[in-house]
């Protein structure tokens, strides 16, 4: 338990705790055991926070672009040297196994790289005119950023937001997710420690509903980057309309996989097995509806079925286990009510469908097949360690399968067909289409969906541009 910090909200480059404030208890969902209490914002926290957010832009927004590398760079090596530690912390409260915590780190450092690199490229145009007049395109700071992170990828989806802001050179007011802040409030000390103005980078906790309409409704954030719930998402792009806020949403996904006869059904079978078990399938690019051609469904079916029924769950600080817990008991609640549902309608439980032992949150790696179009699990988002597993005639109709669903986020196909592979990319709806690979996030690589799975990007050059407004300078 030593291993997790003390909790606290950073205003203005100070700890900020105690002081009578309302507290939230946070627990370890391998354990069910209250890791820490977290302090949560009143209102007076916020409007320090909104006027330290607005001094740090004044000054952040003219630091020169090697300034911002630095600080980016500076902070990316301390988590390199600190990655074991940054690890423990996120599987402490957020049950993945420490080898993938150790990944969604190393992913981090990836991207502060990038960052900084990025702050270099940051060029305008200049347009054609007639001799004597002059017109350039610049990119300058959109203003005081609220990035809203949830907890299922506590350090890396802050630290896109956090790491993109201060390469443009904004300032950024984070809420964490309140079930798993010592990643957020890690990423501060890093940033600090490697020289970053106190007010350029803040972190609040608080009842996110509250702390939200706080935010949104002041004149000072310029811009709102939130990764949740498409319902949240919806509510906050309301909130943020009333200011003109502009918005990156990245929300939740119903990712196809659509798995074509012409492949190594084996190979593949086991690649999107455990691609669904990361991190319990708590993920937003997370395979969900395997799309498998009727030729090869039997054997796919059960070749996954088998590899689920032999995985290890268990606490993720133990080598051994392959699958952790899920991060909180609403994720049991909905598992529990998806298998039901589906069950109900006709579906085939091939294995999993229960919760395991009544201690910390595990639930048993489930494949769900003949899942008929409406069970609920087929048209919202599962969230969970659970594969939907169904069979189509034809290419015609698993791509009608895969485009169904308002979702637009993530998508992937194996096939060894190059003609088809190119017919999928362009068919498919969604930001990220994988072809016979299991991951397509990357730090160079703009990450982010169409439809209902949002709309923006973040990573890559559209990640630190969704910070920037453009303006024009025209002189005669
Ligand atoms: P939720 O919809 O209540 O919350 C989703 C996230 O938004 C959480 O991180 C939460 O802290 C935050 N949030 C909620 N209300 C907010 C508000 N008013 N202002 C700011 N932030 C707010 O549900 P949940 O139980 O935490 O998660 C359930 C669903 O959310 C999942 O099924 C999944 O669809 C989605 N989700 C998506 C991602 C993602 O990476 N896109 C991450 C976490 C959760």
């Amino acid at each position: 338990m030593s291993e997790y910090p003390a909790l606290h909200m950073i205003i203005g480059g100070e700890a900020v705790s105690g002081g009578g404030r309302d507290t939230f208890d946070v627990i370890n969902p391998a354990t069910g055991d209250v890791l820490g209490a977290l302090p949560l914002a009143t209102t007076g926290d916020l409007d320090r926070a909104l006027d330290n957010a607005a001094l740090g832009f004044a000054a952040w927004r003219h630091s020169t672009p090697a300034t911002r590398a630095k600080v980016l760079n500076g902070a990316a090596q301390r988590i390199a040297q600190n990655a074991d530690e940054f690890a423990r912390i996120i599987t402490l409260e957020q049950g993945k196994t420490l080898g993938l915590a150790k990944g969604e780190v190393a992913g981090c450092v990836q991207l502060l790289e990038f960052f900084a690199g990025e702050t270099f490229r940051n060029y305008g145009r200049e347009l054609v005119r007639p001799v004597g007049q002059r017109a350039v395109v610049r990119h300058e700071p959109v203003g005081p950023v609220a990035g809203f992170a949830p907890w299922n990828f506590p350090f890396n989806t802050a630290m896109r937001k956090v790491g993109a802001a201060i390469a443009a050179g904004c300032s950024i007011i984070l809420k964490g997710s309140e079930e798993t802040p010592a990643s957020a409030l890690g990423i501060m000390r890093v940033l600090k420690e490697a020289g970053l103005p106190d007010n350029v980078a803040q972190a609040v906790f608080g009842v996110p509903d509250e702390v939200s309409r706080h935010l949104l409704a002041s004149k000072v954030i310029r811009k709102l980057s939130f990764t949740g719930s498409t319902t949240v998402g919806k509510h906050l792009i309301k909130l943020a309309a009333d200011n003109l806020i502009r918005t990156t949403m990245e929300l939740g996904g119903h990712g196809p996989v659509l798995v074509f006869d012409d492949v190594d059904v084996k190979r593949v079978t086991a690649a999107v097995t455990a691609q669904k078990l990361r991190n319990a399938g708590q993920v937003c690019i997370a395979p969900t509806r395997f799309i498998v051609q009727e030729s090869i469904y039997e054997q796919f079916r059960q070749g996954m079925t088998d590899i689920m029924a032999k995985t290890r769950v268990g606490d993720g600080m133990d080598p051994q286990t392959q699958m952790g817990p899920l991060a909180n008991a609403r994720r049991l609640e909905a598992m529990d009510r998806f298998v039901a549902d589906a069950r109900e309608r006709g579906a085939r439980v091939d294995t999993g469908g229960e919760r395991i032992g009544n201690q910390g949150f595990f639930f048993q790696p489930t494949v769900l097949s003949d899942v008929p179009p409406d069970a609920a699990v087929m048209n919202e988002e599962p969230f969970g360690p659970l594969a939907l597993v169904n069979s189509y005639a034809d290419e015609d109709a698993m791509i009608t399968e895969a485009n169904r669903l308002p979702f637009g986020l993530s998508a992937y196909a194996w096939t060894n067909d190059v003609k088809r592979q190119r017919r999928l990319a362009d068919r498919i709806e969604a930001g990220m289409v994988g072809i016979n690979v299991t991951g397509t996030a990357a730090a160079d690589s703009p990450f982010g969906g169409v439809k209902s799975s949002g709309h923006g990007s973040e990573d890559g050059p559209e990640g630190v541009r969704a910070y920037m407004v453009t303006k024009t300078v025209t002189e005669a």
